[in-house]
């Protein structure tokens, strides 16, 4: 842009030495002309692309305003952390792919959140683990569910992507394609954490007498997938998401984190999508790929798609998303009291949140 006003001023320094005045104002009147039919409107330079953008979350649900400053502290700074990888990365020219892949690996290492160590329990007092990525530049897609002594699922689910010609394996199949593609396996009770315990054994407690509706509808001990979304310098989208599901699931229960279109999705043409909240929602409305769909028939903007399917479709107190666009847009839209989330692009934007503003 800035060229071309340089050009336009110059063209118009050279047109007035000459020396016909009737020439001269015919010229300037042309080049004005010309000047304001080729210079592109705010709306179109609002579709210019950013270099690279990135948004991570580590769950949404019912995060107490009262949390200890400590624990809030090292929830945001491990987001930081999380945020930074993927950040550098892309500002070094790197994929949105292997962005996606490095930021969940580290939260799936941070027995803080719901996804790898520190995995939530199942009704067995065991961990399933489901995870998914997604390549928006080829919509390739790799996902797994069930898994149980899989050290980094979203790892797997990157090799069920590329090394295999399926989208989604589970259980024990998943497992020995893991041994086949020397993925780390460790036993189940690596996963376990103190504070996931305490909050099955309460709501095995307190559940005895609730139908299973009541005990669904409080969404305060689900929290703690995690998930990462990025645009690249060559324009590519990637998803990814990680997650041990929801506290006291019935064994063999799948959400909507392994699910493309459920709780994960990427599209070149439109956006990537990470989800988190209640699975089975997530999966009724296709929420992740209701949002793309929504972008791509009415031409609406990520916000407003993410809005008309997260509080429009969606219960109060399901979830959230977590999306960035083909022009670099991000949203971070929840019905939910707070999600964990991060947010950074090539304009120097880098912030990461719990609650509303
Ligand atoms: N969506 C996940 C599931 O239903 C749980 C969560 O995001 O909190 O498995």
């Amino acid at each position: 842009m800035k060229k071309r006003v340089r050009f336009y001023y110059l063209t118009f320094k050279a047109i007035q030495n000459l020396q016909n005045n009737i020439m001269r104002h015919l010229l300037i009147l042309l080049s004005c002309s010309l000047f304001l039919a080729c210079t592109p409107s705010d709306k179109q330079n609002s579709n210019e692309r950013l270099e690279y953008a990135i948004a991570i979350h580590g769950g949404a649900g019912v995060i107490s305003k009262d949390l200890p400053a400590d624990v809030r502290d090292g929830y945001l700074s491990s987001l930081e952390a999380a945020l930074t990888i993927g950040r550098d990365h892309l500002e070094s020219g790197g994929s949105s792919l292997d962005a996606v892949e490095k930021v969940v690996q580290f939260l799936e290492e941070d027995p803080r959140f719901n996804a790898g160590r520190g995995a939530v329990y199942t009704n067995e007092a065991r961990h399933e683990l489901d995870a998914s990525i997604m390549d928006g530049s080829t919509l390739s897609a790799g996902a797994v569910a069930g898994v149980t002594t899989v050290k980094s699922p979203i790892q797997l689910a990157r090799m069920v992507m590329e090394k295999s010609r399926h989208v989604l394996m589970a259980g024990p199949g998943a497992e020995s394609f893991a041994d086949e593609m020397g993925v780390d396996r460790v036993d189940n009770s690596y996963f376990n954490t103190a504070n996931r315990r305490r909050q099955l054994d309460r709501l095995q407690e307190t559940s005895a007498n609730l139908s299973e509706e009541q005990l669904y509808s409080d969404k305060s001990w689900q929290m703690g997938t995690v998930g990462a979304v990025a645009l690249d310098k060559n324009g590519n989208l990637a998803a990814a998401t990680s997650t041990g599901g929801m506290t006291n699931k019935r064994f063999g229960r799948v959400g909507d984190s392994p699910i493309i279109g459920a709780g994960n999705y990427a599209n070149n043409a439109t956006c990537a999508i990470s989800a988190t909240g209640t699975g089975e929602e997530f999966i009724r409305h296709a929420v992740a790929f209701q949002i793309s769909a929504i972008m791509e028939y009415t031409g609406a903007s990520l916000q407003d798609a993410a809005d008309q399917v997260i509080n429009g479709k969606l219960q109060p107190n399901d979830g959230g998303i977590i999306g960035v666009s083909h022009t670099g847009e991000i949203a971070m839209v929840f019905n939910s009291p707070g999600m964990f989330r991060g947010a950074a692009d090539a304009s120097g934007k880098f912030e990461v949140k719990i609650w509303e503003d």
